[in-house]
């Protein structure tokens, strides 16, 4: 596993749980809103190896509920299911965040009961993906698989787009609440420049917008929120 950070505590990465959350290195994908470009390189600052995370998830044992495995995408990694098995050993729940580029990797994991919670991004509407995950010729055969196969299993999911002004139109939210259209949950997260984006120069929506857009994905969704306001 190439892990390149963990954040200690977190009560809002995985619902319900107090959790630690892990960033593993490396993505196929180049969304130009990315806030961690070293991360999604590949060429992490600072890495901190298994063995570490172990003695620290040893020692939070009582204290944290789960564990949040976040990007990069963590699908990518080779040992992940191994990984997996090893905090779950500890007694841990798994949340994994991933962009649903691996259909199968994501049904292997989940059909062997190694997952308790998946958040899978869904960056456009699938006219747009290609140019919102910097490349354009990319094909959403395999989004639209791990989105069918979460709405249709029994793990808790949840869908979230980042929403940027430069990528997404109100036909935009349309498309893509018809693409998830019964989903059990869809949140609207807020663009926010870290300082540290792949491609920096975009902006967020207004609020005002932001809520114009959460009343369109409203209509076909179960339940709709924004997150970081
Ligand atoms: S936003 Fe997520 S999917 Fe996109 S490049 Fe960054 S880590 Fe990869």
């Amino acid at each position: 596993m190439v892990i390149c950070g963990i954040q200690k505590l977190t009560l809002l990465d995985y619902p319900g749980k107090v959790a630690c959350t892990i960033f593993t290195g490396g993505c196929n994908f180049r969304c130009p809103f990315c806030h961690n470009a070293d991360l999604v390189t590949g060429k992490p600052e600072v890495t901190v190896t298994g063995e570490e995370i172990f003695r620290f998830l040893r020692k939070r044992q009582g204290l944290l509920d789960g564990v949040c495995i976040s990007g990069g995408e963590p699908l990518l990694q080779p040992d992940l299911e191994d990984f997996i098995r090893g905090v779950r050993s500890l007694g841990y729940s798994v949340k994994l965040d991933t962009n649903g580029s691996m259909p199968d990797k994501l049904e292997s994991l989940a059909e062997k009961g190694l997952l308790d919670y998946v958040a899978m991004d869904l960056k456009n509407a699938p006219e747009h993906y290609g140019r919102t995950i910097g490349a354009e010729t990319y094909d959403v055969g395999n989004v639209d698989r791990s989105i069918r196969f979460l709405m249709g299993g029994e793990i808790p999911y949840e869908f979230r787009t980042t929403v940027v002004r430069e990528f997404h139109q109100k036909a935009d939210f349309e498309e893509m609440g018809r693409w998830i259209e019964g989903a059990d949950q869809y949140f609207l997260q807020q663009f926010m420049d870290s300082g540290h984006v792949i491609a920096p120069g975009l902006h967020a929506y207004d609020e005002k917008i932001l809520f114009q857009a959460l009343e369109i994905v409203k209509k076909y969704v179960k339940t709709a929120q924004i997150r970081g306001l």
